[in-house]
């Protein structure tokens, strides 16, 4: 382990002691899945808040919300569990006899394994939370000219990366501002957004910077999906130091081209393929920014910062 790593590692146990010692975060026993405090939800609240008002006034933006569940189905079609299968979640079940039920319940009991009492679901947990709203907007048919922005809210995700780091979550929440139309305006909404992005966190009293980025794409081919989208700078991330000494990513902006239109077969009002991008905010990171910058106590945080989460 490198001098580097150790100090990074350090860092964020530190960091993650003193989150659980103020309340902000509980611990639940499993790296990366944490209950949330009072003052955290204030801080997070804020910021759904916050970011629909910037969706409002920039466009306007129809609500949806989807469950943090989605179907097996919709993750096979769009490739996530042959392009992250190190990430994705699937949900078992239990469908078995009396018999079954008792010899689960007691190897449960004792902690043993009682997973071949278990069979796969039609279910997977939600790794993005924008998946779900390109078959929602297909199945309406094709779009009005001029197309659409979906804000989904704050939308819990799930993404099995078990880790000490207090920024690097299995469960964690994603607000996500989605829009879908003509690829001009599609590509001109991304780069609206990520400066409003920019704008946002430098009134935050946070030292944000925007790079081009990429997706973390299992295996070989992946490291080949990844330098393709990076060359194509289809990935946008705004980062944010936290912890260590290389900054955390807390939002990403995405321009998916025509992928999902094409997918989907979500249409524009002409009958081509729409093109998507979207916004997405990594909450938990944002207000795990904050407290790192600012200090644990909301109540000492410079005015401006203050100003712009509370008016
Ligand atoms: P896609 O293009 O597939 O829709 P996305 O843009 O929805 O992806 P990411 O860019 O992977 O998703 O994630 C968005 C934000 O969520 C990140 O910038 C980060 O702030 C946050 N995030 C990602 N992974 C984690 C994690 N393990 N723990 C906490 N926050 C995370
Ligand atoms: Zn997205």
């Amino acid at each position: 382990m490198s001098d580097e790593t150790r100090t990074t590692e350090t860092d964020q146990a530190e960091f993650l002691a003193e989150l659980l010692a103020a309340g902000l975060l509980i611990e639940s026993g499993v790296d990366g899945v944490y209950g949330h405090g009072e003052v955290f939800e204030f801080i997070r609240e804020r910021l759904t808040a916050i970011v629909s008002e910037i969706a409002k006034s920039h466009g306007g933006a129809a609500k949806l919300s989807f469950p943090p569940v989605i179907p097996r189905r919709t993750l096979e079609t769009n490739g996530y569990v042959g392009n992250f299968p190190h990430l994705a979640g699937s949900i078992f079940g239990f469908e078995g006899s009396e018999a079954q039920a008792m010899e689960q319940g007691a190897r449960a009991a004792a902690h043993e394994d009682w997973s071949e009492f278990q069979s796969q679901t039609d279910l997977m947990m939600l790794p993005a939370a924008c998946y779900p709203v390109y078959p929602a907007l297909a199945d309406r048919g094709p779009l009005d000219p001029g197309g659409v922005i979906v804000d989904i809210g704050a939308s819990w995700v799930f993404r099995h990366e078990p880790s000490i780091d207090p920024a690097r979550r299995q469960s964690f929440r994603m607000h996500e501002i989605v829009r879908v139309g003509e690829p001009e305006a599609v590509e001109a909404w991304r780069l609206e957004w990520s400066k409003l992005g920019v704008e946002l966190f430098t009134e935050l009293g946070l030292d944000a910077h925007l790079e081009n980025a990429n997706d973390p794409f299992f295996g070989r081919i992946g490291r080949l999906l990844a330098a393709n989208q990076s060359a194509e700078e289809l990935k946008w991330e705004l980062l944010v130091p936290i912890t260590g000494s290389e900054p955390t990513a807390c939002a990403s902006f995405n321009y998916h081209l025509d992928h999902f239109g094409e997918m989907w077969d979500l249409k524009l009002s002409d009958g081509g393929p729409a093109h998507t991008a979207c916004a997405a905010f990594g909450q938990d990171r944002i207000v795990l920014a904050l407290l790192r910058t600012h200090g644990l106590d909301p109540d000492k945080w410079p005015t401006t910062a203050r100003l712009r989460l509370w008016g």
